[in-house]
């Protein structure tokens, strides 16, 4: 077996863990060095470093402090990597940490978090799935049972000072164009509940100060939740940093595109990534690279049935937007759960279902003016029941004894 090399103690809090870090600034420390070419195994937290729990209240999604997000299990220094490489990462394989075969799918308040439907889904709501070996299924949303496709939400490298200030800058001006908007248009640093690694005193209270959230992708890959870059997958990442400073997480057992529900995909525990490393020396400038490139895993879940509701930029209330790709694939998003619907879920069971299942997102046409066309590819197989129209109507498969606990403000 290949070396451990970042471990986590699901008992301990992540802020006592040096080898992990919950923002992107370029004097985190590197963790631990390896050479190109190695091959070892990350451990990691689940995004909230724990603050989520395997029961049935939604309360914890309610309450919790989405500053503390995502705890990262890094920096890895490769040796050798400099600014304008590419680093070439393998993701040999991925599992879950052992007593924590369970994870989470849920929606946020409106009001500490939100998520994509969050004008139809206000209110913190939490699904739990367990695992059987690659399958899961939830106790809270009966009548689906599916392969996982297990990827980190987040991986990338460490920016350097041009980039991490680029960062603020543009985004810090968009919070200036509305601040006082819920939710927030982006979120600014945050130092009391920053973790910088192995970086302590007040050299780490003034990175802090500036360090970059880790929610949004940016140029450097970061939490792109792409159900795609799972185990099997290639992923070339730009390097900003002497040693490239390589760090990942917020694991996911399955998600479906666009990870609507933002608390979030299924959530893993607590998981492990095998990955192996090497460089394109000079390979930014070489391929014309500023942003992440990936090569698809071999395997993937077999699920080649889809009913597929189309969407267009027509909002909720009848208004025409222009080629508006977002309001799209909102309507077809809501296309499919009110389908669901009728087969006897409730509208939160049907909104986590697009959020954890193997779902596709496609932009199909955003050139027909004025409106775009959003796809959103619902998996006939990962339900027991046929849920294709027929013309009989629906059967009301889902009697509605249970269903996702909720959490009021
Ligand atoms: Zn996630």
């Amino acid at each position: 077996m290949p070396e451990t090399l970042i471990k986590v103690d699901l008992s301990q809090s992540a802020y006592e863990n040096e080898m992990v870090h919950n923002r992107w600034h370029p004097d985190i420390p590197i963790a631990t060095w390896v050479e190109p070419g190695a091959d070892f195994l990350v451990e990691t937290y689940d995004w909230t470093g724990g603050a989520i729990k395997n029961d049935d209240s939604a309360e914890d999604i309610r309450d919790v402090d989405l500053t503390t997000v995502h705890f990262l299990s890094g920096p890895i220094g490769v040796k050798g990597a400099e600014p304008g490489d590419l680093l070439v990462v393998d993701i040999l394989d991925a599992g879950t940490l052992k007593g924590a075969e369970w994870g989470f799918n849920g929606f946020f308040s409106k009001n500490n978090g939100g998520g994509f439907l969050t004008d139809h889904f206000p209110h913190a709501q939490k699904a739990i799935w367990e695992y059987e070996g690659m399958f899961t299924k939830s106790r809270h949303i009966p009548g689906v049972r599916f392969g996982g496709l297990i990827h980190p939400g987040l991986i990338g490298c460490l920016p350097d000072r041009a980039m991490l200030e680029k960062w603020n800058e543009r985004e810090l001006g968009l919070i200036a164009t509305n601040p006082t908007r819920v939710p927030p248009l982006a979120n600014p640093p945050a130092p009391k509940t920053a973790h910088m690694g192995k970086l302590k005193g007040e050299a780490a209270a003034k990175a802090a100060a500036e360090g970059a959230r880790t929610v949004p992708p940016r140029e450097h890959g970061g939490n792109c939740d792409i159900k795609d870059l799972s185990r099997g997958s290639r992923i070339f990442f730009p390097v900003y940093v002497d040693g490239a400073g390589l760090s990942m997480g917020d694991l996911h057992f399955s998600q479906g595109d666009g990870e609507i529900t933002f608390c979030g995909a299924i959530e893993m525990a607590g998981g492990w990534l095998h990955i192996k490393v090497d460089l394109l020396k000079g390979g930014m400038a070489k391929y014309g690279v500023k942003n992440p490139i990936f090569k698809p895993s071999p395997i993937v879940p077999r699920y080649d049935d889809y009913l597929i509701f189309e969407g267009i930029s027509v909002d909720e209330e009848g208004k025409q937007y222009y080629l508006d790709a977002n309001v799209a694939y909102r309507q077809a998003c809501l296309n499919a759960i009110e389908y669901m619907k009728k087969f006897g879920y409730s509208g939160a069971q049907a909104y986590a279902i697009l959020g954890s299942a193997p779902v596709q997102g496609h932009f199909s046409g955003v050139v027909d003016i004025p409106n775009s066309c959003a796809t959103l590819w619902l998996p006939t197989g990962i339900f027991e029941f046929d849920i294709n129209p027929t013309a009989a109507g629906p059967q009301k498969m889902i009697d509605g004894s249970v269903d996702m606990p909720i959490a009021y403000d």
